[in-house]
């Protein structure tokens, strides 16, 4: 057989071992120089599906042909999607050097990327061009090879995970200084305090102190009434006075704790103030830029670093802690999912060993993805019988994937002094009892207020709480129509469009008072389900408003009922043979009628007044 069987040796054996049938194929574009005429009629959805899972340690090189139709979001939600993903065309080339599509992989250039994978316990999966060479195996039994080890390595021993998350507070000025946080134009916004010029001074920001405060308080934590700044001493570019001010010794507040959606508590080790470094912009690129350009605008930006124990599990409870985190902050309005930057450094271990931190990871499902590979990573690292190092890694946004970039500093490289600038900041008890009160009402109070207030159930009440935007909507729309009908529509059809299509419910700023009208004419029977399902798809995925959507396609049935029964008179009087029908019982009729009614009014007319209007013409005649 050709070096396909050859190089797989260890594939065949593996599926032998699991009884599983299989055929190794190839097609004749391997033996024969390719025909780029014939290629480029490939279609889209023969371009074949190449998979590199590892199994037991080992990768698993599945191809799946092309002309197989396979559902890939079905395949991906069996295989655990969150440790197989289809590569971009761009790795693909930098892997194989084939163009996706356009040529055909080189078999030997994808063992080459097997092998490597091996050697570096990397998960990698990549398309490989068109339906070329591979294994022909039922996708069941491949169902079934997923899923058998997706359940023996990941699910097992116990994974401890710590962030450390970094939330940008939406003051309206710096920490330390005047300039404003929302400048556009590079370096426009700073001066001697920001970019640390000797003998500047640094002035707290009120504002960002009581959003702090706030912060704390709201994810339970006791406050510290006494607490401090201090300098971290590092040297960077983008710290230009080679120090942070932040808070080291007492922060803020302590011992807080955010319960997740699962009913768990995750532990808040500690919650502080401190400043935001420049930004660093490689503008072709990490690794690829032959210059880096720095933007002061974000030095002093205020920062709000809230730190969890160690208490989650999973990549997914990580990320629920990130909406649970932002829902609090979006009630409060200390922080803008629009501007704001939310960053995480993740910290993670498996199985009691060493602890790696995978640093500065952009938003939620940033850190929902990193800390998937990681944890992934290391435990292919031990199963290779090999030591986890305690280091600091990056994240590769674009590949899903972290690499180590140095050892990690510890506390004391760091060198804190007390900011001599600043002085410390004292509280009494009623001072904080004080703010504590003025608290906002938060998700979880307004959940229960939804049940009591409007006869919500649990579901729908949690559901619409969870999210400030939405809980807004919510009231806004019960003014105007019945409450559970409004909930149960905003709960299922819009959220199913917010998460069908992933989008952001903070950054769509709907229009409470459009929701509101459409589903008025939607209650009123103006409009049917389904027009006021097309019109919440096309307002969150294009931001056609509601009203103008159904106005301008003439979706609206407003005709009146005297118009109504004209149109019913004049259907009944041509259509004698079906009134007689109905009238026999013969119930094909009526949807018959109905249907002429509406072909005649243009859609205009409520089917179910319709159908009302001509059955009591046929009762009473
Ligand atoms: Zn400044």
């Amino acid at each position: 057989m050709s070096e396909v069987v050859e190089g797989k040796a260890w594939v065949k054996d593996f599926l032998e071992k699991r009884k599983i049938e299989f055929k190794f194929v190839e097609h004749e574009s391997v033996k024969k120089p390719v025909d780029s005429a014939r290629v480029r009629n490939v279609a889209l959805k023969q371009i074949a599906k190449a998979l590199v899972y590892m199994v037991d340690g080992k990768p698993l090189l599945a191809i799946l042909p092309g002309d197989r139709q396979i559902d890939e979001s079905k395949l991906l939600k069996v295989v655990d999607a969150k440790r197989i993903r289809f590569a971009e065309p761009a790795e693909v080339k930098q892997h194989t050097g084939c163009q996706v599509g356009l040529v055909p992989p080189l078999i030997p250039e994808i063992r080459k990327v097997v092998d490597r994978s091996l050697l570096e316990n990397k998960e990698v999966s990549f398309n490989a061009g068109i339906a070329t060479a591979g294994i022909i195996i039922d996708l069941n039994d491949l169902l079934r090879i997923f899923d058998h080890s997706s359940k023996a390595d990941i699910s097992s021993g116990k994974t401890m995970i710590g962030l450390e998350c970094h939330v940008q507070l939406n003051t309206k000025s710096k920490l330390f200084c005047g300039c404003k946080t929302q400048e556009k134009e590079p370096n426009s916004a700073c001066c001697p305090i920001c970019l640390g010029h000797p003998g500047s001074k640094p002035v707290l920001n009120a504002t960002a102190l009581d959003y702090a405060m706030k912060v704390a308080l709201a994810l339970n934590c006791e406050i510290n009434q006494e607490f401090f700044f201090s300098r971290k001493t590092y040297f960077y570019p983008d710290m230009s006075k080679n120090f942070q001010i932040t808070q080291y010794e007492i922060p803020i507040g302590e011992k807080g704790h955010i319960i997740l959606s699962n009913g768990k508590k995750v532990r808040i080790t500690r919650v502080h103030l401190e400043e935001d470094p420049a930004a660093l912009v490689h503008s072709e690129g990490m690794g690829s830029s032959n210059f880096c350009l720095v933007d002061y605008n974000r030095s002093g930006i205020p920062l709000v670093e809230i730190v969890t124990d160690p208490d989650m599990q999973t990549p997914e409870e990580a990320r629920d802690f990130l909406d649970q985190l932002t829902t609090i902050l979006s009630y409060l309005k200390v922080y803008s999912p629009t501007t704001g930057v939310l960053k995480a450094d993740c910290n993670a271990s498996v199985y009691g060993n060493n602890r790696v931190e995978v640093k500065n990871v952009s938003g939620k499902k940033g850190v929902e993805k990193a800390l998937t590979f990681e944890i992934a990573r290391q435990k292919h690292v031990l199963l290779e019988g090999k030591k986890i190092e305690m280091e600091t890694r990056a994240f590769d946004e674009a590949k899903g994937t972290t690499r180590s970039t140095r050892s990690k500093e510890t506390e004391a490289d760091y060198g804190y002094i007390f900011e001599p600038d600043l002085t410390a900041f004292r509280l009494t008890k009623s001072e904080i009892e004080e703010m504590k009160n003025k608290l906002p009402e938060l998700h979880g109070a307004k959940s229960k207020r939804f049940m009591e207030e409007f006869g919500l159930d649990q579901y729908n009440a949690n559901v619409l709480s969870a999210n400030f935007a939405l809980g807004n909507i919510f009231e806004h729309v019960a003014k105007d129509i019945e409450p559970k009908i409004a909930a149960n529509f905003l709960t299922r059809e819009l959220m199913a469009v917010v998460n069908r299509s992933e989008l952001d419910l903070d950054s769509l700023e709907l229009d409470p008072e459009e929701i509101s009208s459409m589903l008025s004419l939607r209650s009123s029977g103006k409009i049917t389900e389904k027009v006021a399902k097309d019109a919440i798809i096309v307002y969150l995925t294009k931001g056609v408003k509601p009203t103008k959507f159904i106005e301008s396609q003439g979706l609206v049935m407003d005709l009146g009922k005297g118009e109504i029964e004209k149109a019913v008179e004049k259907v009944m009087a041509e259509n004698k043979a079906a009134v007689v029908d109905l009238k026999r019982g013969k119930q094909k009729s009526l949807n018959f009628l109905v249907g002429q009614v509406m072909r005649l009014t243009r859609a205009k007319a409520n089917p179910k007044d319709v159908q009302n209007i001509i059955l009591k013409k046929i009762k009473g005649e």
